[in-house]
């Protein structure tokens, strides 16, 4: 999956858990949490990201580092909005979808997030789904058609959960 379709699984979870009374601000900060938190196990860092995929895409290393991240949240963000557990577990839930999207590839390889206990892989292909391939350049017919594809796809759920909020508030 590209920065895109985990962008947008981030972007719906965060709606679908914004709490009430965020200021500008906040609303800013909170959707950005968001988007980082479902792009974390990609993010480039060392020993991180693609680069170690087996580490970064694994689920026990990223339920530790969760779990580190939910204790300081709750430590340091006593009585904060963006503390609640809605919230927490909505974060959570973008941080994980993460390694779920990435089985989607219509490559059928999977993903080997069971490492180190496992080399069995996660394969859930969905025929749509293309691997990116050969960044730069990002202007390529077949790049656009795979950001196309996720931003269609991803964009639905996102629309959805703008109309549920949208519809709960006015109730
Ligand atoms: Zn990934």
């Amino acid at each position: 999956m590209t920065t895109i379709g985990h962008t947008l699984t981030g972007l719906t979870l965060g709606v679908l858990a914004l709490p009430r009374g965020l200021s500008r601000w906040g609303r800013l900060a909170y959707f950005a949490s968001f988007i980082v938190l479902a792009n974390v196990p990609d993010i480039r860092l060392p020993y991180w990201g693609h680069q170690r995929y087996a580490i970064s895409h694994s689920v026990f290393t990223n339920l530790a580092l969760m779990g580190l991240a939910v204790v300081l949240v709750r430590i340091f963000g006593r009585q904060k909005l963006w503390s609640k557990w809605p919230v927490i577990i909505a974060g959570c839930g973008a941080w994980l979808s993460h390694l779920l999207l990435d089985s989607f590839y219509n490559h059928g390889r999977g993903i080997a997030m069971f490492w180190p206990f496992s080399s069995a892989r996660l394969v859930l292909p969905l025929p749509w789904f293309s691997n990116l391939h050969d960044i730069p350049p990002l202007f390529t017919p077949e790049h656009w058609r795979i950001f196309g594809t996720e931003f269609a796809f991803y964009g639905i759920f996102l629309l959805a959960a703008i109309i549920i909020r949208y519809a709960a508030r006015n109730q």
